[in-house]
């Protein structure tokens, strides 16, 4: 059985596809761009393709239902990059995969303890010998509140990761789960807004998560509260956010991920102009860390997504149980 590797990246996805088309006994057909009208006829005679956080529109999805592909998998937890309607209109199967959850928890604390350590200056200022102490003054995170939104497997790891240091955590789901509530209290999402000293979002990009940040809530958080967003950019706002960081009622925000991302992420830009403005305003802002949605990125991580989209192709085209699919 053959799968269509689009965005194929030898540097780091190479020995795992090598190593887990050995052991599931998959051809791989090695596509390193992204999926387009032109490149998809490439994926003629594979069973699947698997794909990661690029545009799949119902064009190229049209265009390998033609050619007889029956699954899509995202080597990424986030799907809303896909067409999903005309995926399932045509009768094709697409599923998403879960891996490490730790890289995005570590990474989601290490931005928490940088925010709230002014990192982004004190690194920038040693670059040009300045060692002086005014302005540079960090924050404890024993001594916060920090709302957690969104308790599933990341969000719980991120808990868990909080425990170990000393500060309240409140969190908001509308699915409870036992294990959270050994280190967290679970609030209504207006009370975690009102309370949190830091809200980080564990939430994937759905209708009721779409600009969870935005004037309104930010009306009600507390003066110079930080936000931390590893999730999707489309639960902030970022009009609303920019205008808060400039009239100083947000303190400071970790962003790894950001409105309108897609298509800029995961290219070298360095002899271009980037042409999103938002991106451009924050990234001057001496209190707003930004880095390209690479939270996820461990060699734990990266091994796990290769074996689970080649996994889930398996085992939909075998017609077993696939704990993978989304539709
Ligand atoms: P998950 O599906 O395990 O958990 C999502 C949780 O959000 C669920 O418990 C769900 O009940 C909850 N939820 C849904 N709507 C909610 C709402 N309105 N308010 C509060 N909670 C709500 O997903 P996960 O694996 O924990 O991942 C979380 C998100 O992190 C993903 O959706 C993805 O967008 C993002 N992510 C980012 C990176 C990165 O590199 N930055 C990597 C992986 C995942």
């Amino acid at each position: 059985m053959k799968i269509a590797v689009y965005n194929y990246r030898e540097f780091d996805e190479g020995a795992y596809f090598e190593k887990f088309s050995k052991i599931y006994n998959v051809e791989i057909v090695r596509i390193d761009d992204a999926p387009d009208l032109q490149n998809a006829n490439l994926a003629k005679g594979c069973f699947g393709v698997s794909v990661i956080t690029t545009a799949i529109t119902k064009d190229i999805i049209q265009t390998w239902s033609h050619l007889g592909i029956k699954h899509i998998s995202t080597r990424t937890i986030g799907y809303d990059h896909i067409d999903l309607e005309s995926a399932k209109d045509l009768g094709m199967t697409v599923s998403n995969v879960t891996y490490s959850t730790a890289s995005v928890a570590n990474y989601t604390v290490m931005l928490i303890l940088m925010a709230l350590r002014k990192m982004k200056m004190v690194m920038r200022r040693a670059v040009g010998f300045d060692y002086s102490l005014e302005n540079s003054i960090g924050m404890e995170l024993e001594n916060k509140t920090v709302g957690v939104v969104g308790t599933g497997a990341i969000g719980q790891k991120v808990i868990q990761n909080l425990s170990g240091f000393g500060c309240k955590i409140i969190a908001t789901d509308p699915f409870i789960k036992k294990e959270v509530t050994k280190y967290a209290q679970y609030v209504s999402l207006e009370k975690l807004i009102k309370e949190s000293d830091i809200i980080t979002f564990h939430v994937p990009a759905l209708e009721d998560t779409y600009h969870i940040v935005r004037q309104e809530t930010i009306d009600q958080m507390k003066d110079g509260v930080i936000l931390v967003n590893t999730a999707r950019g489309s639960v902030i706002n970022t009009t609303d956010l920019i205008k808060n960081l400039e009239n100083g009622k947000i303190g400071a925000c970790a962003l790894d991920v950001i409105e309108n991302e897609l298509g800029l992420y995961y290219q070298d830009y360095k002899y271009q102009v980037i042409g999103n403005h938002e991106l451009s305003i924050l990234r001057d802002m001496p209190n707003v860390l930004l880095t390209p949605h690479l939270a996820f990125y461990t060699e734990q991580a990266v091994s796990d997504m290769v074996e689970n989209s080649i996994a889930s192709i398996v085992a939909s085209f075998n017609g077993e149980e696939n704990k993978f699919k989304i539709c």
